[in-house]
């Protein structure tokens, strides 16, 4: 699978945020290295903007992405 197009920018993959290194690495692999059509933040970020996502999303965090993403609909 192709790997995410944001990894350059993201803070989260260039190491800025803080993250619990073991967890980091794996949500690497199965988020910007695997799957980004999952992660919490590439849905924010495609939908609702950049501007939405902060620091204190993780790629995990899909409940939160989703609530968003249809609060933002409303
Ligand atoms: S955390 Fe999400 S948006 Fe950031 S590089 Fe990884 S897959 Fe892409």
């Amino acid at each position: 699978m192709a790997t995410c197009e944001k990894l350059a920018k993201c803070p989260f993959y260039q190491g800025q945020m803080d993250m619990d290194s073991g967890l980091g690495s794996l949500y690497k692999k199965r988020y910007c290295e695997g799957d980004k059509t999952v992660c919490a933040r590439y849905m924010i970020a495609t939908t609702l903007g950049p501007d939405y996502v902060t620091n204190s999303i993780y790629p995990n965090m899909v409940d939160l992405a989703k609530k968003m993403i249809a609060e933002h609909k409303k």
